[in-house]
């Protein structure tokens, strides 16, 4: 196992554009980082160049405190999963996973310069099927596997290469969403059971939510913002992470501050003021109504759960934020909740606003609307006055033009990650606690599902 370190990370390809952009970024020993952006931001030229498929143009990577930019691939030793697993049909799962050993023998002439006598690769091969609960399937052919089973081929081979790092090429991505799914948490429990180094890309913000350690968001070609899911979420740098983590998206929404309204006791403390906006007049904290002040136009954010059916809100709740009267569009029931959608008209200058961000996201346009998530039990009705509550404790100010999230908190977001890293290295004790108990295993092999 390997630590990754990328200082200042260029990659100009021969028409010269920078597909990857003065990246920086420490990988631990162990840590399971996610490389996440819209296609085109440089994700896989960023773990191509990791891997060492492609050329670094400027900058250098370490590995393990040692620089790697001229090093061949095979002798960086990380294993790189791929898409579409590259597995042999014609092999059964036991020639599959042995393959890099056999490899490796006929390279170093028969064996024996790496110490691998065909005793060690039967060693290491089923040492691999035990841990990725494979043993029984040694001698099917990948194609009467599932596509979970398939997959654990696929890392068993990187596996047996006692690789220092896996890297993953958006692995998952070929799957139907429901093994997805299965697989996302297979992987993150191979990967705190085994507790190797990882880098994963995905454009897939749920993939990047629910497998990272941290995330670091790429945007053409430069790097956003890395921290854990938490902190992405709940502290983004700007417009851009803001929009691209969470689904559904957090709402934009252009405001101004009202004139006068400074000392209307918004939330959080004596003082607030009154934000102007499409759905309404939001009451803000004072300290909150400080970076808005001066400012023309600033860009709210608002996530779904932030709303609610204002009937449905409790007293304690309700005095954090503001009710206001607005006609849903319409409604999509799901069952555990409800989004309720409300447009709105934006300016020339708004419109054109959404419609950048929405492209820079590579998303459908960002159409001017505001997404609910409403209680399943909530009896409001499209079409007719709703009366809706707003958390206005939580929202987000954007300086419009810059995208600059101006309520960030960076104190605030560091603890979230710190959190985070806490929790991680808890769960490592536990999968290797889990190991190491025959019981757990037992447990573990009978529940599985793919
Ligand atoms: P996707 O999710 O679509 O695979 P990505 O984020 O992985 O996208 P890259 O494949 O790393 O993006 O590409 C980053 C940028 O570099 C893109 O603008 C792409 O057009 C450009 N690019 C990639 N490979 C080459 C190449 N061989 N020659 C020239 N430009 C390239």
């Amino acid at each position: 196992m390997a630590s990754i370190t990328l200082n200042s990370i260029v990659k100009k390809y021969d028409d010269g554009f920078p597909a990857v952009n003065n990246v920086s970024l420490d990988i631990a020993d162990g840590e399971f980082v996610i490389l996440v952006g819209p296609s085109g931001c440089g994700k896989s030229t960023l773990l191509r160049m990791i891997v060492g498929l492609e050329d670094i143009t400027s900058g250098e990577l370490l590995i393990d405190g040692q620089r790697m930019n001229e090093a061949a691939p095979k002798d960086r030793n990380l294993a790189m999963v791929f898409q579409n697993y590259a597995l042999y049909p014609h092999l059964t799962v036991y020639e599959n996973i042995a393959f890099p050993l056999r490899l490796a023998k006929e390279k170093n002439g028969n064996g024996q310069s790496n110490g691998n006598g065909e005793g060690s690769v039967d060693d290491r091969v089923q040492k691999a099927a035990a841990m990725l609960e494979l043993t029984e399937h040694l001698d099917r052919k990948p194609a009467n596997l599932s596509g979970g089973q398939r997959q654990r081929v696929a890392m068993g081979r990187a596996i047996v290469r006692e690789a220092d790092a896996f890297l993953f090429d958006e692995p998952l991505s070929n799957l139907d969403a429901k093994l997805r799914g299965q697989m996302r948490s297979e992987i993150a429990r191979l990967q705190r059971r085994l507790g190797i180094t990882s880098v994963y890309v995905t454009h897939d913000q749920t993939e990047a939510m629910t497998l990272g350690d941290r995330v670091a968001v790429l945007k053409k070609g430069l790097l956003q913002q890395v921290a854990s899911p938490r902190e992405l979420y709940e502290q983004p740098v700007n417009l851009f992470v803001a929009g691209f983590i969470g689904s559904p998206s957090m709402n934009f929404l252009p405001a101004t501050l009202k004139e006068g309204s400074q000392g209307a006791g918004g939330t959080g403390g004596a003082g607030g003021a009154i934000l102007s906006s499409p759905i309404g007049d939001i009451p803000i904290s004072a300290e909150k109504a400080a970076v808005a002040q001066g400012r023309e136009l600033v860009m709210i954010g608002l996530r779904p759960e932030y709303f609610e059916d204002a009937s449905l809100v409790d007293e304690a709740k309700m005095a954090r934020g503001s009710v206001f009267t607005a006609e849903l569009s319409h409604l999509e029931w799901l069952g555990h909740e409800q989004y309720g959608y409300i447009e709105f008209e934006p300016d020339e200058r708004v419109g054109r606003l959404l419609s950048d961000l929405a492209s820079e996201m590579d998303a459908d346009e960002l159409r001017p609307q505001v997404v609910t998530t409403l209680s399943a039990e909530s009896r409001v009705r499209p079409g007719e006055p709703a009366e809706l509550w707003v958390d206005a404790s939580r929202i987000h100010i954007f300086d419009p033009e810059t995208g600059e999230n101006l309520t960030r908190d960076p104190e605030a977001g560091a603890e979230l990650t710190r959190i985070a890293a806490q929790e991680r290295e808890h769960e490592i004790e536990l999968a290797a606690a889990s190991a190491r108990s025959p019981q757990n295993t037992q447990n573990t092999q009978d529940s599985r599902s793919v």
